[in-house]
């Protein structure tokens, strides 16, 4: 099986935030500047579409600006909210607030512990993009509503 044949493979799916979840990722993205800033998302998976429902703020604990760590607490918290809810841990947002909205190496590495779509905000080119880890790292298109 070569390689093009196993992409096609790939479901294809939206990631869907609504203007106001865009609004309050970028105002904490310009909050936490210089650093990058992280978030847990919980929403719900209809058909081939994510959806976004709720928005867990979260620390980074590194006080990095090219890295991004969310504490034990807080990530036990994020399981509270998901058994509390309907809801299910669909993705992680960080920023790069000196870089493209592409996961790192470090990135590529978390993203195969956390599987879950990774969405990335840039401070330089102002976009925001989603990825998921399957056999690569694929862009997953966002629908803003
Ligand atoms: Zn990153």
């Amino acid at each position: 099986m070569d390689g093009r044949h196993c992409r096609s493979r790939i479901r294809l799916q939206k990631f869907i935030l609504t203007n106001l979840q865009k609004q309050i990722l970028l105002d904490h993205a310009e909050k936490e500047k210089p650093n990058e800033s992280c978030a847990i998302l919980f929403g719900n998976q209809v058909d081939e579409k994510l959806k976004l429902e709720k928005i867990f703020l979260t620390k980074n604990e590194e006080n990095s600006p090219i890295n991004f760590t969310i504490s034990a607490d807080q990530r036990l918290e994020a399981d509270k909210i998901e058994k509390e809810s309907n809801l299910k841990m669909i993705g992680i947002f960080h920023s790069h607030p000196n870089s493209n909205a592409y996961p790192s190496i470090t990135d590529k590495k978390f993203m195969d512990l956390n599987p879950v779509v990774w969405i990335i905000f840039s401070g330089v080119s102002n976009e925001f993009k989603a990825f998921i880890l399957e056999s690569e790292v694929s862009e997953i298109p966002i629908e803003f509503q």
